[in-house]
């Protein structure tokens, strides 16, 4: 046989297969079965397509073309590559628990079960099992969100910003909101203070100045046609210095006074201490409403550990209006995410295990020497594996919260740091734990790849997953 530098492209082109004999051979069956003709032929057809081009641009015939079994494990590996779920599960390793990008929070198993069952199943959503009769579908949170925040009344949506958006809506639309200079946040992606208040029907009465607002500055900004004086939490930022602020407790009894709604926006709103974990104290929605706040609103995948969505909690006569308008319809959560959120929620009736129950807040607990001794642990199981292009260490590092919330307060914990040398890219490394069929996401940081084991979900399966990764090629 000839060796393939002296084929011409002619019996180059000749030896190609044709998509029949690709199509009826034996090893085709199975990819047949599992993906369907339609798929199986349309994937021949490109890759036939791509070894022409080999072929008129190299002369020769490429490497997956050299005998039936390559063929076969080509075409399986196309096939498999367009069947594979871009949603799939990913190592957070980035340092970062609520990573906005990865998903934010990871979910309970009472959660998870809870959604399993109603996609599953018909559900009583929006149906009173006793009474027999129609029910509303946010009543599933209600009667739990009350018995943690005291709230009469609450409404959930699609986000906080989806909920910020129908609170302005509902209760100040073509009315004037007033709003501290130093609370006009922007949260990423396009959410400003300002153009929701805009998309709204709003007018933004900004008062006081970046750094300090009085109470005054609010009296002096009440008309008649005030909708409501809004509180929003710098949750993403900290003005340090010369500052001042009305608290809530205070603007309550303003508003009260002169009849006007108070309404929050919290963000992240804990509904658990986090001091216990060496976090800041975010404000809580119970406090809120004790402080006289009519309506609070919050995100229910930052620190309370469940679903995307955003809760609004408060008065009966104000969430009414918020239930009523056109705008909940468009914004409402479908069951996955109400069957979550309840799941989510009865964890917080039980304080001595919500710690070891919601997967945030189990990374929250984790100790700095647990996480040390873990990351000694996999240095010197890997460290064979890796070494000599990639040498990896343990070294200190600090854990953020993520998702804008507490952007100056860290929790200690332990990475595990490679190096690149000999030949070794910290970039192709990086590529390679992605490659995983979990992928690994860590952050590359003086020249050094760090995996935060602090984010880790299980140990065990980590260090299995290293191991079995092992160095690139
Ligand atoms: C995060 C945040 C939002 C947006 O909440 P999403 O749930 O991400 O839509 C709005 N306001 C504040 C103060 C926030 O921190």
């Amino acid at each position: 046989m000839m060796t393939q530098v002296f084929d011409t492209p002619a019996s180059l082109y000749r030896a190609l297969p044709s998509v029949d004999s690709l199509l009826a051979a034996d090893a085709s069956q199975a990819l047949l079965t599992q993906y369907g003709k339609d798929a199986v032929k349309q994937v021949i057809n490109q890759q036939l397509a791509a070894a022409r081009a080999v072929i008129a641009t190299e002369q020769r015939l490429p490497q997956w073309l050299a005998n039936s079994t390559t063929t076969f494990e080509y075409l399986a590996q196309h096939l498999q590559q367009l069947h594979q779920l871009s949603l799939r599960p990913v190592h957070n390793l980035t340092g970062t628990i609520l990573h906005t990008n990865l998903g934010r929070s990871q979910q309970s198993e009472a959660a998870i079960n809870a959604v399993t069952q109603v996609m599953r199943h018909a559900t009583p959503l929006e149906f009173e099992l006793e009474a027999g009769k129609r029910g509303h579908r946010d009543n599933a949170v209600s009667q739990l969100i009350h018995r943690l925040t005291g709230a009469e009344a609450c409404c959930v949506v699609n986000n906080n910003a989806a909920a910020v958006l129908l609170m302005l809506s509902a209760v100040c639309a073509g009315k004037e909101v007033i709003v501290s200079r130093g609370e006009l946040v922007e949260i990423g992606g396009a959410f400003r203070i300002p153009d929701i208040m805009r998309q709204a029907g709003c007018t933004l009465v900004e008062v006081g100045a970046t750094n300090r607002t009085h109470l005054r500055d609010y009296q002096a900004a009440i008309t008649e046609n005030t909708g409501a004086i809004m509180k929003v939490h710098t949750s993403n930022y900290h003005i340090q210095g010369f500052t001042s602020a009305v608290d809530e407790a205070t603007l309550g009894k303003l508003c009260r006074e002169r009849g006007i709604p108070l309404i929050s926006d919290l963000g992240s709103g804990a509904l658990t201490d986090l001091r216990r974990f060496g976090l800041k104290q975010e404000p809580m929605p119970q406090q809120m409403l004790a402080d006289g706040v009519d309506l609070v609103s919050f995100s229910g995948d930052k620190l309370l550990g469940g679903p995307q969505s955003g809760l609004i909690v408060g008065k009966q006569a104000l969430i009414d209006k918020l239930q009523q308008h056109p705008l909940k319809r468009a914004l409402r959560c479908d069951k996955l995410i109400l069957a979550a959120l309840e799941a989510t929620l009865l964890h917080y009736l039980n304080p001595e295990t919500l710690d070891s129950q919601l997967p945030i807040m189990a990374k929250f607990a984790r100790s700095e020497a647990e996480i040390c001794r873990q990351a000694e642990r996999f240095v010197a199981a890997l460290q064979p594996l890796f070494a000599p292009r990639y040498p990896l260490r343990a070294v200190p590092c600090q854990t953020q919260v993520g998702s804008g919330s507490q952007p100056d307060t860290y929790l200690p914990s332990a990475a595990l740091a490679f190096r690149a040398q000999a030949g070794g890219s910290l970039a192709e490394l990086e590529r390679h734990f992605k490659s995983a069929e979990q992928p690994i996401i860590g952050r590359i940081k003086d020249e050094q790849l760090l995996l935060d084991l602090r984010g880790a979900d299980d140990f065990e399966q980590l260090l299995a997953s290293l191991a079995q990764l092992g160095a690139p090629t």
